[in-house]
């Protein structure tokens, strides 16, 4: 199964980036050509039958398996950043990190009003920053209509907050 295969290579870093956390690397998924395609592939099936015109992906691990699935879907791929990274015009959104805060932008002219965009990201922990990009999306008018990640941490929990914007919410493993 892709889960087993996902949470066999996902390894866990303890203290980073700061100590008592542990750290969910990815990064040996990269190295696995045919999971990575795999990952892909699970995630373009199961948006089978949506309408989605962009997804959007988080910085910077959200662009990694972001823009393969937009490849694969035939749609634009939408990057949202990090403060001060995006060089045309942008709007804002800041959020509560567990120390300090965090500001996501995205560009004003990123897509058109009444886009419909599935929001992605690599891991789901506390929903923070995704609920922050979808209110980025709202923002320019756009339609937030699901969620894919490869990993979430506390799904019942975390996902609780992403379903006032939209319910389809899809996770590789939990
Ligand atoms: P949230 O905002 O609490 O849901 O945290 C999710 C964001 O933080 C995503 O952009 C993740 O890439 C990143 N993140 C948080 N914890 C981890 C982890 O253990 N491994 C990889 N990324 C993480």
């Amino acid at each position: 199964m892709l889960e087993d295969r996902l949470k066999a290579v996902i390894r866990d870093i303890p203290d980073f980036p700061q100590p008592g956390i542990v750290f969910k690397d990815i990064t040996p998924v990269l190295k696995d050509q045919q999971l990575s395609a795999a990952i892909v592939d699970e995630l373009a099936t199961r948006l089978q039958g949506m309408v989605i015109d962009a997804i959007a992906g988080v910085e910077s691990r959200g662009f990694l398996f972001g823009m393969m699935l937009a490849n694969k879907l035939g749609i634009p791929f939408i990057p949202i950043r990090k403060q001060g990274k995006l060089p045309a015009k942008t709007i804002s959104e800041s959020y509560k990190l567990e120390y300090g805060q965090a500001t996501i932008e995205v560009h004003q002219d990123a897509f058109a009003p009444g886009s419909r965009i599935l929001i992605h990201d690599d891991l789901l922990a506390t929903g923070g920053t995704v609920v922050a990009a979808s209110k980025l999306i709202e923002k320019l008018e756009g339609v937030v209509v699901g969620y894919a990640f490869i990993i979430s941490l506390d799904f019942l929990h975390s996902s609780g907050r992403l379903t006032r914007f939209s319910d389809n919410i899809i996770a590789l493993a939990r």
